[in-house]
């Protein structure tokens, strides 16, 4: 039995003006594919694998037209020379857009069954932030989405993805698919799998499970800062009893449907303004904040500084802010050495509807690495220690801080550019806060401009009637 392996990977706000290239993505190539702690399974399958091309990104803007199609025919002439084959597992995420090219999945899916013909069967690993369409239904055999956010199942899900590949091929079973799209769109951090109403509508999966008939259930709540006709929430179900499918999407799509009023974010929210004002009123230290509309793991471009302003006009103290992509001016203070003093033109250049903040600066902390893009830089603005880096790139886990000799809980308040905090974080906080700052991954999505997603859509549209119906 011959399957091939291989994919890409990222998540694209069409929002932001930033282009990601080919310096953005990770790539691995042949046998560098076969990374047996990403994919521990294939280390005692029976089955003969062959490593293709796979490409992964940081969530970011639109992926060049150049970039994308240097990689995708890097993959089919792989692709190519692994056949014949029996199967192809794609390791994805499913919201990636390119230059000119919307679902750019389907397009990466479609390429890739015209080489290995329509009896290779092909199944695809999917974040549950992804989105589909019917030129993706029309080309996968199967496919499964994490049932976490934060994703901690990822293992779990690509795993899922091959064996029921490698069931199929040894059971000859060619399976039927569902989709139903719903028309619902919303931010990862209204639908957080750790609080409810989310918890409960994927609880409910764990029943689908043993159904006969059914291999897979996913529910995808879809990828909200792509404004492209996809975009929006899906329910999926892989398997060979196609009745039993029909009616367990069709109540799953439903569930979602009247569940749409109940996301909310589960933790107090509101603007910069009312974020500082609670953090006031907390008597403990270790706060911590997101600046929500600048989270690059979402897709931010992570250099506003709406929070820095609005802190130093309001002269708060013991404030750390992680971080701003900043290369200039990192740089600017590796030139001038740890306890030098400088003057700063500060993040706001990317996203051009922002100007740099000039602010007299202290260096504290300069990261000792030996390339210039892993550079970080701290330095200190009145009562706020700033992290800054060459690169975009989050601070996420309480280590980045520790690495760079801040201790969060030494602080009054950690703003970090995140949306829900991962649970490293989340663990030693004193208090969290979601501040709805602004950026081009607004979790108040009435704020953005769209003009491409599929009207009527929940919640840029609130009154109309919809009934789950098969796509296919
Ligand atoms: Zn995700």
């Amino acid at each position: 039995m011959r399957i091939a392996i291989g994919g890409i990977a990222t998540e694209c706000c069409t929002f932001s003006p930033i282009l990601s290239t080919e310096n953005d993505f990770v790539v691995q190539e042949g046998e560098e594919v076969l990374d047996y702690e990403r994919y521990p399974f294939l280390q005692d399958t029976p089955a003969t694998i062959l490593p293709t091309f796979r490409a992964r990104a940081l969530p970011g803007g639109r992926v060049s037209h150049i970039t994308y199609e240097a990689f995708k025919s890097n993959f089919l002439k792989r692709l190519e020379a692994a056949l014949p084959l029996d199967g192809l597992y794609l390791d994805m995420h499913g919201a990636m857009n390119v230059e000119g090219i919307d679902d750019a999945e389907g397009d990466w899916y479609e390429a890739a069954r015209k080489v290995v013909g329509d009896n290779c069967l092909i199944s695809a690993s999917y974040d549950l932030h992804g989105n589909l369409s019917e030129r993706i239904m029309a080309n996968l055999d199967m496919l499964t989405a994490y049932r976490t956010a934060p994703h901690v199942d990822t293992l779990e899900t690509r795993t899922k993805a091959f064996t029921m590949l490698l069931k199929c091929l040894n059971e000859g079973i060619r399976p039927e698919k569902v989709w139903i799209p719903v028309p619902v769109l919303l931010p990862g951090e209204r639908t957080s799998t750790e609080y409810e109403p989310t918890a409960s509508i994927y609880a409910a999966l764990k029943d689908i499970d043993p159904l006969p008939g059914i291999m897979d259930a996913s529910i995808l709540v879809g990828y909200v800062w792509a404004d492209e006709a996809r975009s929006t929430a899906s329910i999926v179900l892989t398997g060979t009893d196609k009745a039993v499918m029909e009616r367990e999407a069709k109540k799953l799509a439903l569930n979602y449907w009247k569940t749409r009023d109940d996301f909310g974010f589960s933790v107090p929210h509101g603007s910069i303004d009312e974020a500082l004002d609670w953090a006031e009123a907390q008597p403990d230290d270790g706060l911590f904040i997101s600046d929500s509309g600048d989270n690059p793991t979402a897709g931010g471009v992570g250099d506003r500084v709406d929070f820095l302003k609005t802190l130093l006009e309001r002269k708060v103290e013991r404030a750390v802010l992680g971080g701003i992509a900043d290369a200039p001016a990192t740089q600017a203070c590796y030139e001038a050495g740890i306890g030098s003093s400088l003057r700063l033109s500060l993040g706001g250049t990317l996203d051009g509807s922002t100007l740099p903040l000039q602010v007299p600066a202290k260096v504290v902390f300069l990261a000792d690495v030996a390339n210039e893009t892993e550079r970080i830089a701290v330095v200190q603005v009145e009562g706020v220690t700033i992290v800054m880096s060459h690169k975009r790139r989050p601070f996420h886990e309480e280590a980045d801080f520790l690495a760079l000799g801040i201790k969060p809980q030494d602080y009054k308040m950690i703003i970090v550019k995140v949306g829900y905090l991962v649970p490293d974080l989340k663990r030693i906080a004193k208090g969290i806060y979601l501040a709805l700052s602004p950026g081009v991954v607004d979790q108040a999505i009435e704020r953005l401009l769209y003009k491409r997603v599929v009207r009527p859509v929940y919640p840029l549209d609130k009154n109309f009637f919809w009934y789950p119906e098969v796509k296919a």
